[in-house]
């Protein structure tokens, strides 16, 4: 059984830890549109191998920096109606006045190979994962550390108009409420730090015992030697 965990895993850069089954971790990002969260992400995507994004489809327009099935799938209306009603999303939801849904096909693919994805969705999105499969979510919510300083990333951001940049802010103050509907709460004044806090979140959450079904071969294989 030891011959399972090789420490030639190392070769390939997986420590001992990557080969040990387990189920993959549902981790929901949640904020304030401007608090941080896409930035977080992208970070996240970066470092942690086995950190897939759900890449939702949105009926919202294009921004300039976004490519179609990178960042989002951009559907009209009548199709989002349609993979709604076809039960192809996990959850969906209206936000500043678009629709945005998660497919279903590619999450449940993702979770069932033990690989993490990672949810940029609102908190009507992370209430009705939570709800579907509450022992796989982690769920992180970003508060920015002040409205002013929102406001300031929204316009610095320079990606919507000033009247898009009202209605974020707008739903600002009904998102933030919610903060205490999730598991953690960061607060992403410093972003190095704010990551970090993330980060730390997602490497705990990985080692549960109660994700690791993998350890009973494990530690049987320790002791059996
Ligand atoms: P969200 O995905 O929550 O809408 P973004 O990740 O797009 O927010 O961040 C909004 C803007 O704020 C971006 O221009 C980003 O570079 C900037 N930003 C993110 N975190 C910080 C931070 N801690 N301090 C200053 N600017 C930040
Ligand atoms: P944006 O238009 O700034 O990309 O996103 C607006 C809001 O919609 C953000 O809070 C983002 O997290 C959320 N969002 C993006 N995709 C989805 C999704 O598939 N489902 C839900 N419920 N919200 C989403």
């Amino acid at each position: 059984m030891r011959g399972r965990h090789p420490g030639a895993g190392m070769a390939t850069g997986k420590t001992i830890n990557d080969t040990i089954e387990r189920r993959g971790v549902m981790l929901v990002l949640s904020s304030p549109s401007g608090a941080g969260k896409s930035t977080i992400a992208r970070n996240l995507l970066a470092s942690f191998s086995n950190l897939i994004l759900s890449v939702s489809v949105t009926t919202r327009p294009r921004r300039g920096s976004e490519i179609d099935g990178t960042h989002y799938r951009f559907i009209s209306e009548a199709e989002f109606m349609r993979l709604r009603d076809s039960n192809a999303l996990l959850e969906w939801a209206e936000v500043h006045g678009n629709y945005y849904g998660t497919p279903r096909d590619p999450a449940e693919a993702a979770m069932a190979q033990g690989s993490d994805m990672l949810f940029d969705i609102d908190w009507q999105g992370g209430k009705q994962l939570m709800e579907k499969a509450r022992a796989d979510v982690v769920s992180v919510f970003i508060l920015p550390p002040s409205m002013t300083e929102l406001k300031g990333r929204l316009v610095r951001r320079a990606e919507d108009k000033p009247e898009v940049i009202e209605k974020r802010l707008q739903n600002a103050v009904k998102e933030i409420p919610h903060w205490d509907e999730y598991d953690y709460v960061v607060i992403n004044d410093d972003l190095d730090r704010a990551y970090h806090e993330v980060e730390s979140i997602l490497i705990a959450e990985r080692l549960r015992r109660d994700r690791r079904h993998g350890l009973y071969d494990f530690a049987s294989g320790l002791i059996e030697g």
